[in-house]
C-alpha cells in the first residue's frame, strides 16, 4: 500500500472502470512468491492471508506459487524450493514486525513498500503486519483480509511498474469505506487493464531464464534488513 493510504476517514470515490471480471476465461501466468517471515504471527495467518492474496490475485488470471523461506540460520525452509536461484521469475515478499516498520518508515499510514524498477522487473515487496493487523482490528476485520488485500497490492505494483496507483479497485493509494467495504465481501480487485498488463508482465518475466537471475546466485540466501 502506498505513502498515502487512510482509511480512517471519509473520501470521494470515484465510479472508475469495471473490476476485472472473476468469470471471464483468463491464461494462466504462475508467478512464483518467496515469502519471508521476520514476524513471530501465527503461522495460520500468514496461510490465511496467502490465500486471500491468491484469490486476488487470481482473479487477474496470476497464480501465484508461495514458497516460505527462513530468514535465518537458525531456521530450515518450510518449502524445498527456497533454494532456486532468484531472479524476475520469482519475487520476493518480505512480512516485517513494528521495529523493522518503525525503522523504514515513521508514517503509521504506509502499510508496505514495492521496489518496481523502470529498466528491469522489479523483484521485493513487503508489508508491515502490526500495522496491519492494528488496522483490521479498527475495522473490525479479519487480520489476513487485509493483509492479504495489502499483499496482492504490493505485488501488484511490482508487476504493474512504477506510477502504478490507480482511481479505483485494489491499486488505488488511499482505501476508504468502499474499498474496506469490497475487501470485506471478497470482491476489491484488479480492473481488467491491469490484470492484462500483470499477465503480459509475468510472461515476460517467465520469459527470462533462471539462469539470468537478476540478483546473482543468493540462492538460499536471506536477507536480513528491510528494504
Ligand atoms: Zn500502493
Amino acid at each position: 500500500m502506498g505513502p498515502t493510504a487512510r482509511f480512517f476517514f471519509a473520501l470521494a470515490f470515484c465510479a472508475g472502470l469495471p473490476a476485472a471480471d472473476s468469470t471471464a476465461p483468463a491464461p494462466k501466468r504462475e508467478l512464483s512468491i518467496r515469502v519471508y517471515n521476520y514476524t513471530t504471527s501465527e503461522p495460520n495467518l500468514l496461510l490465511h492471508a496467502r490465500r486471500q492474496a491468491t484469490e486476488v490475485l487470481q482473479k487477474a488470471g496470476i497464480h501465484p506459487r508461495w514458497e516460505q523461506c527462513r530468514t535465518s540460520d537458525a531456521e530450515s525452509n518450510k518449502d524445498s524450493s527456497c533454494t532456486r536461484p532468484v531472479g524476475p521469475h520469482l519475487i520476493q515478499l518480505r512480512i516485517h514486525p513494528r521495529e523493522m516498520a518503525k525503522k523504514a518508515t515513521k508514517r503509521s499510514v504506509e502499510f508496505g513498500y514495492a521496489v518496481p524498477l523502470t529498466d528491469s522487473f522489479g523483484v521485493i515487496a513487503g508489508v508491515y503486519l502490526d500495522r496491519t493487523a492494528e488496522l483490521a482490528t479498527s475495522l473490525g476485520l479479519d487480520v489476513h483480509v487485509v493483509l492479504g488485500h495489502t499483499m496482492a497490492h504490493e505485488i501488484g505494483h511490482l508487476l504493474l511498474g512504477s506510477n502504478s496507483h490507480a482511481r479505483t479497485g485494489i491499486m488505488k493509494p488511499t482505501w476508504g469505506d468502499r474499498e474496506i467495504h469490497l475487501a470485506k465481501t471478497g470482491v476489491l480487485r484488479f480492473t481488467e487493464a491491469q490484470a492484462e498488463r500483470m499477465q503480459a508482465q509475468v510472461a515476460a518475466r517467465l520469459a527470462h531464464s533462471p539462469a539470468a537471475a537478476l540478483l546473482g546466485p543468493l540462492g538460499d540466501a536471506h536477507p536480513k534488513t528491510p528494504n
